[in-house]
């Protein structure tokens, strides 16, 4: 379906085309729980201009809009030519891309079953999707970034939590279906996840589990003496200190890491089986440190799936590293 892009009049607007730039622009919008992120983009993929401003998360629904209102409208005052055809939007949580409601998103506890993209037509009369932040990242990848090269990736967004994208090449644009592979369950007695299933991959593998991990093995004697304890008593515990002391060769550190990496590789095994991917794309703030273990990820591939070339399936790392989102807000309509 392709949706009708042309612009009406705005009186909201406050933009000046100049007439001999006509290019066409992308309103990209990234929503964090903290902060909001808007940009005009290129249709090649370039950030003309942007601006951020502090989210209002955990007020009303309105008050949560106004947020983002405020950020698009700091953006757009500053505009100077192209025209801006359709608003592309990120949210770090569940979304229905086809009805653009925020269904549920624990760092945007104002908005539940929200229209966020009917809002957002209705304020700035321009044509707006929505789309999850790992979702828009792998379509940003599969436009301009690593997956380019590749007919259908995996994307796995790993940070504090595990994001997914799966890009399938449809009749010559990449397609991202919606998916929440971060919560599929590698172990029916794991631990019990926020979403309230038991034994996701992101108790496992993101940023929090490896965090809970170094936590529960610093409080035991054999962490004595290790570089992770020396640098945990200046910052205390998170994902990049135990990347630090890997890096540093702690091997309580490494040990981390190499579990985190065994169950990414059940997972991955699991996901290559089922989709067959031509490539698996690691982004997010931990993907270049998992991407380090690439090698024993593939080894151990032949344990855990059955498809002949599962060992040869390349896994890089993301182009895009902060402003993915923002860029895959963009991408959900340069695609066409
Ligand atoms: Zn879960």
């Amino acid at each position: 379906m392709a949706p009708h892009l042309k612009t009406k009049t705005n009186p909201h607007r406050r933009v000046e085309f100049g007439r001999r730039d006509k290019e066409h622009l992308v309103l990209a919008v990234d929503i964090g729980g903290t902060k909001v992120e808007a940009a005009l983009v290129s249709q090649a993929g370039k950030i003309v201009l942007s601006g951020r401003r502090p989210m209002a998360a955990k007020g009303g629904a309105s008050e949560g809009l106004r947020a983002v209102r405020a950020t698009i409208d700091g953006v757009l005052g500053r505009s100077r030519g192209g025209e801006i055809r359709a608003i592309g939007v990120s949210v770090p949580g569940w979304v229905d891309a086809n009805t653009g409601k925020v269904l549920k998103a624990a760092n945007l506890p104002c908005w539940r079953d929200y229209p966020l993209a009917q809002k957002l037509q209705d304020l700035c009369d321009l044509p707006t999707r929505i789309a999850n932040d790992a979702n828009a990242a792998a379509m940003a990848e599969a436009r301009w970034g690593a997956g380019r090269r590749y007919k259908s990736f995996f994307y796995v967004s790993l940070g504090t939590g595990i994001g997914t994208g799966v890009v399938q090449d449809t009749q010559g644009s990449p397609h991202t279906p919606s998916s929440e592979g971060g919560h599929v369950t590698i172990n029916y007695r794991g631990p019990l996840c926020p979403c309230g299933k038991r034994g996701c991959i992101e108790m496992y593998a993101s940023g929090k589990a490896l965090a809970r991990r170094a936590t529960h093995l610093l409080a035991q004697r054999g962490a004595r003496g290790s570089l992770l304890r020396t640098l945990a008593r200046e910052s205390g515990v998170n994902a990049e200190l135990v990347g630090r002391a890997a890096a540093g060769g702690d091997r309580v550190a490494v040990g981390i890491l190499e579990e985190a990496c065994d169950h990414l590789t059940v997972w991955l095994g699991n996901i290559i089986d089922l989709l067959e991917p031509e490539a698996i794309v690691f982004g997010g703030g931990l993907g270049r440190l998992m991407l380090s273990y690439a090698p024993r990820i593939r080894r151990r591939l032949k344990t855990f799936a059955i498809r002949p070339n599962r060992a040869e399936i390349p896994i890089v790392g993301a182009r895009f590293g902060s402003q993915s989102a923002l860029l895959g807000a963009a991408a959900l309509w340069l695609q066409e």
